[in-house]
């Protein structure tokens, strides 16, 4: 018997508590936290994450500002804006939505970010902080991955986590989180990535298996143990014919062969998705109330 983990309800209920802070704010004569969210060209799915986190400020009263660049914008403008973003105190916190175009340095872009405003958890310091276990902003994904283990109360303590994929934004922070001494957490780890030999034979081994890879339906049953408990990080928009928008998100777990197999699974769509944003938010509401960094 498994339980499919509800992200959407989870993430309303968080948005619901967030929106009622920010409504207690007002009234005690506060300022509405501010994120501002820089947009470098058209790409479609960084077009609809940017639209999903302005829509999002609107519905739980919050302000936004979107700042939109061409393609061909030169590094040091983007620059300058980060530098006006970090100087501007209406703004609490900003994001800049990656990918960025080649000619442009991601890393230099993130470090020029305030690490005080940085509510993606990008920065260097925000990073060390996380590894260090000081407070900090926690990457976004990450972060809502771990709010669905602790919203279902999902035992942790001792087990073995398998987290697939090594990235700077997703697994890493995953795995070092995975292992931190708290709940969530208290984990063995264990990170397989594109170079591991024994891939299924450690998933056979998972607990808990964490799937971020951005290969879809990579996870099948013949990889997973009996009670294992997956979470989904994978989301890759797949050609289709049967939707209006032409395309269909994909997970990295083959769903309907592993489900039946998991004490506890999460869904693509409607499982880490809609969590990544209300983490997003979660950041940008400390960052406002300077919990972090006062
Ligand atoms: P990424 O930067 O491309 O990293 C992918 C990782 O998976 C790398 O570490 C890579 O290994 C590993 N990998 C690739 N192929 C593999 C294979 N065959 N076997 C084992 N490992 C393999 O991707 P990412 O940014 O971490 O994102 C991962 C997925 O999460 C994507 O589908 C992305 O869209 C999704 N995502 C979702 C959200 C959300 O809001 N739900 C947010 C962010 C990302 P190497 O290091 O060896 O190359």
């Amino acid at each position: 018997m498994n339980n499919i983990i509800d992200g959407k309800a989870v993430a309303a209920h968080i948005k619901a508590e967030i929106a009622a802070n920010v409504q207690q704010l007002i009234r005690d004569g506060g300022k509405a936290p501010c994120l501002a969210a820089v947009l470098v060209g058209h790409d479609g799915a960084s077009e609809t994450y940017v639209a999903a986190k302005v829509r999002t400020c609107g519905e739980i009263g919050f302000r936004s500002k979107l700042i939109r660049f061409e393609d061909d914008v030169c590094e040091e403008e983007l620059l300058e804006c980060i530098c006006g973003l970090n100087n501007d105190s209406d703004v609490d916190g900003f994001i800049v939505q990656l990918p960025l175009p080649q000619h442009i340095s991601e890393a230099k872009i993130i470090e020029a970010i305030d690490y005080r405003k940085d509510v993606d958890g990008f920065h260097p310091i925000n990073i060390g902080r996380m590894l260090a276990g000081l407070p900090c902003f926690l990457p976004a994904t990450p972060a809502g991955a771990l709010e669905l283990i602790r919203y279902y109360n999902i035992e942790t303590k001792g087990k073995h986590c398998v987290v697939i994929g090594r990235s700077r934004i997703v697994g890493k922070p995953l795995a070092m989180l995975m292992m931190q001494k708290a709940y969530p957490g208290d984990c063995t780890v264990s990170v397989c990535h594109s170079r591991s030999n024994n891939l299924r034979e450690m998933c056979l081994q998972a607990d808990i298996i964490i799937v971020a890879l951005g290969k879809p339906y990579f996870l099948k049953a013949d990889m997973v143990k009996q009670g294992a408990v997956v979470i989904d990080v994978g989301l890759t928009r797949l050609p289709s014919s049967a939707t209006s928008t032409g395309y269909k998100l994909a997970g990295d777990v083959d769903f309907n062969q592993v489900a039946p197999l998991c004490s506890y699974i999460s869904p693509v769509p409607g499982g880490v998705g809609p969590m990544t944003i209300v983490s997003l938010m979660k950041n940008t509401w400390q960052a406002a109330a300077k919990t972090i960094y006062p």
